[in-house]
């Protein structure tokens, strides 16, 4: 059984995107279109020798009605199944509402939780990313899941959280 880590966070962030660059493939389904990702699906994967299983998560019509406490409940769920959670961000947003939500929830759930701050694209971009300590969920890594920016440091970070 290898450990779990579960990628967490509102629709559109880039968590698939981010879950793509992890394991070197392109097989989780990035969209324009918020909230394409069927619930969680599963991959294996492996940074520096060490193989961990990966979990995309989502699947939520965002134009749903109460998808904000729907986002909260597939997080606890996705929280209770990890040894350790991968929150993404999108840090040219902002914390919204919802991520507040889901990082009071996965708070609660007592798990190591790595904070990626997504989209940072440049340089320039770090600066959003460092509002993102309004969280209250330790240091936010500013990562381009799209470019691959600083995407080793951040696994770093996970594997030393496992
Ligand atoms: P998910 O709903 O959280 O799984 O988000 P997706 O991975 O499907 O990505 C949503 C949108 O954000 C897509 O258009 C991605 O190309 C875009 N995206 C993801 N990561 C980045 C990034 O690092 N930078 C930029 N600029 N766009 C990104
Ligand atoms: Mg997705």
């Amino acid at each position: 059984q290898l450990p779990v880590v579960a990628v967490v966070g509102r629709p559109n962030v880039g968590k698939s995107t981010l879950v793509n660059r992890i394991i070197g493939r392109r097989e989780a389904v990035v969209e324009d279109v918020p909230g394409v990702t069927r619930d969680r699906v599963t991959y294996e994967a492996n940074w520096r020798g060490r193989r961990f299983t990966l979990v995309d998560t989502g699947g939520w019509d965002p134009g749903a009605s109460g998808m904000a406490a729907r986002i909260a409940e597939q997080a606890q769920v996705a929280a209770e199944l990890a040894d350790v959670i991968l929150f993404v961000v999108d840090a040219t947003v902002g914390a919204t509402d919802v991520d507040e939500a889901v990082g009071a929830v996965l708070r609660r759930a007592g798990k190591p939780i790595v904070l990626a701050a997504n989209k940072v694209d440049d340089q320039r971009a770090e600066l959003e990313a460092a509002s993102l300590w309004s969280l209250g969920l330790g240091e936010p890594l500013p990562v381009s899941a799209l470019h691959g920016r600083a995407s080793g440091d951040l696994l770093d970070a996970v594997l030393e959280a496992l």
